[in-house]
Parts: C-alpha cells; sequence; structure tokens
C-alpha cells in the first residue's frame, strides 16, 4: 500500500509517499481503509520532532481518520468486513483507573495514532478494535474525517472539561482553526452568544459564517479590551483557547468572575506568567483538556448527521500531495480543515 511517511523531522521536514507492507490485523486489531484524514497542528508538531513523546522514524502520521473495515483479526465481534468507521485515535488500554471511568484521552498507558502509531496518511491503517467508533450513514468520509479529532476536542471542552449553557457568552480563539471552527459551531448549538477571533479579515467572516454572533482582529493590540466592549465590561462565561502564550494571559482580560478557560493547546507558547491575585479573587477556573473518549467523537458525528454542525474543510488532497497540505497548514492558509484523501 501507499503511505505519506515522515523520514526525517523538521519544519519542513522530509516526508515521502512511498509502498510500504499492507498491515496484518493482531487477534483484537482491524485493518481500515482509509478513505479520508484529516490534517492537524498534532501533525505538524509530530513532523517537527516537538512532542514530548518519543517517535520513532519513518512514521506514518495522521490521526483523524473515517474509512472502511477491510481485514479483521480473530477474535474481533461485533463489526463487519465493509462496515463504516470513525477512529479514537488516543489509543487506550481500557483497563487503567481513568479508562474505567470513560476517561480514554487520559489513560495510562496512551498512545497517540499518527505519532506513536502509524495514523492515517495512508491507504491502510491497523486500529484497535476498541478504538472504532461507527460512522452514521448520513456523514460522508470527508465529513467524519473533518470533525472526528478536531471537532471532538472541541465537544470534549465544552460539554466535558466545562459545561456550556443557554445563554453564556463563549469566546472561541482562532475561530478559523479545526478546532475553532467546530466550536464556533457546538457553542451556538448549546445556545451561547459567540465571539470568535481571527488574525485576518477572511479568516473573521469565516467565523461569522460558521454562526458566530461577533469576530474581533486578534493582531489589535488591546484585543481584549473588545471583548469586555461586546460583553458591556462583563467579560466571557468561557474561553476555548488552544494557542497558549500571551493569547493564553489575554484571555484572562476578557474572562468574567467565576468563568472558565478551557485550553487544549499551546503553539504559541508553553509557559505563562499567571497572575494569581485576580485569579482567585475573581473565582475564575482554567481547565485542562486533552483529545477526546470516544463518546465525544459519537456525539459529535451524531450532531453531524443531523446537519446542526459542518466540517468547514478548506481545501481536499490526494495522498501525492500530503506535502503540500502540511505546508498549507504550517503556513497559515488552511481555514478550517485540510483532508487528506488516499
Ligand atoms: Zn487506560
Amino acid at each position: 500500500m501507499k503511505a505519506a511517511q515522515l523520514i526525517k523531522h523538521g519544519a519542513p521536514g522530509v516526508m515521502e509517499v512511498r509502498e510500504v507492507p499492507n498491515p496484518t490485523p493482531g487477534p483484537d486489531d482491524v485493518v481500515v481503509r482509509v478513505r479520508a484524514c484529516g490534517l492537524n497542528r498534532l501533525d505538524l508538531w509530530t513532523e517537527q520532532g516537538e512532542l514530548p513523546v518519543p517517535i520513532t522514524l519513518p512514521r506514518t502520521l495522521g490521526g483523524e481518520m473515517s474509512g472502511e473495515i477491510l481485514k479483521m483479526g480473530e477474535n474481533v465481534r461485533n463489526w463487519h468486513v465493509g462496515e463504516r468507521v470513525a477512529v479514537q485515535s488516543n489509543i487506550f488500554c481500557g483497563k487503567c483507573e481513568f479508562c474505567l471511568q470513560g476517561e480514554e484521552s487520559i489513560c495510562l498507558n496512551g498512545k497517540l495514532l499518527g505519532v506513536q502509531l502509524d495514523g492515517g496518511f495512508a491507504e491502510q491503517v491497523l486500529v484497535p478494535t476498541a478504538a472504532l467508533v461507527h460512522l452514521p450513514d448520513a456523514v460522508d468520509f470527508k465529513t467524519s474525517a473533518g470533525l472526528t479529532l478536531a471537532g471532538s476536542t472541541a465537544m470534549h471542552m465544552l460539554t466535558k472539561r466545562t459545561q456550556v449553557c443557554v445563554g453564556d457568552w463563549v469566546l472561541v480563539i482562532a475561530g478559523a482553526s479545526g478546532v475553532g471552527s467546530a466550536a464556533i459551531q457546538i457553542a451556538k448549538h448549546l445556545g451561547a452568544y459567540v465571539i470568535a477571533t481571527g488574525s485576518t479579515e477572511a479568516k473573521r467572516e469565516f467565523s461569522k459564517q460558521l454562526g458566530a454572533d461577533y469576530a474581533i482582529d486578534i493582531t489589535a493590540t488591546d484585543w481584549p479590551a473588545e471583548v469586555r466592549k461586546i460583553t458591556s465590561k462583563r467579560g466571557v462565561d468561557v474561553v476555548v483557547e488552544h494557542v497558549g502564550g500571551d493569547v493564553l494571559l489575554g484571555c484572562f482580560n476578557c474572562l468574567a468572575r467565576g468563568g472558565t478557560i478551557v485550553t487544549c493547546g499551546a503553539t504559541a507558547g508553553r509557559e505563562v506568567c499567571l497572575k494569581l491575585w485576580s485569579f482567585f479573587v475573581k473565582e475564575q477556573k482554567l481547565v485542562g483538556s486533552y483529545g477526546r473518549n470516544r463518546a465525544d467523537i459519537k456525539a459529535t458525528l451524531d450532531l453531524a448527521a443531523k446537519g446542526v454542525i459542518k466540517a468547514a474543510i478548506h481545501q481536499t488532497y490526494p495522498l501525492d500531495q500530503t506535502v503540500q497540505a502540511f505546508a498549507d497548514l504550517r503556513d497559515r492558509r488552511v481555514q478550517g480543515k485540510a483532508v487528506i484523501l488516499p
């Protein structure tokens, strides 16, 4: 089969589409014929070798895949060849205390498909059966690949790590990103007022098309002031943050008393200096969020099947153009999602 493999780390790294052996399923695994696989910032970090986990090269990246079951191991029950599936890329052990609570993303023995294990920028991928999620008929492969990782991350943030209520004010950082574009739609579905940020007029307009009530310029010197103005100085109840660095600190200047910042990324800086006094006096919360559980993927795909949320797909690429897709995401030319069709 063909796979786009990372040979050497870098920005850009060295990636090659080449012929590799077909995967063979173990007793509890399946092989999925990949039909679509979304590209995420996580893939760029993997490419650059900037994740705090050991990665063996060559490695096939890509964790946001959908496809059909092609082969099944001898112990596999309740699934059938040809069945349409999405995949939980936070591979979990199913046995540790967190897995037993359904918290797969914080499994003590967790591994990431497309990082520590070969992922979906390939014609076929090996997946433990426990990580499969049935793909509803009404959701096509492309849509699934545009929502399974980024969309379900937003779902996990807005419904598990914090609970957005009707009438809440929600600030979505980088509304035109994969996580941001899903977060806008989910927050609107939950009945919130949404303010999105964007660095260009096109990105702000895109956020509004997805349902954001307001879209503000994050490159403005005092962008939090704009949020306070929109909310009549009150601030927002929830911030969906996935950038880190100074942007995260700026979010505290947008946050209402009792409000929550939920964060799942640190592209712009992994260390911040937090002003503790205003943090505890205003009884604010800073909540970490990592990946998703299968329940979040199911909830996301159910909303997609009902047409409530849509995958904001910027462009699709054949497997041969995986390198181009990485370049487009790295150079911030992507609004919403880039999806590879192997
Ligand atoms: Zn576990």
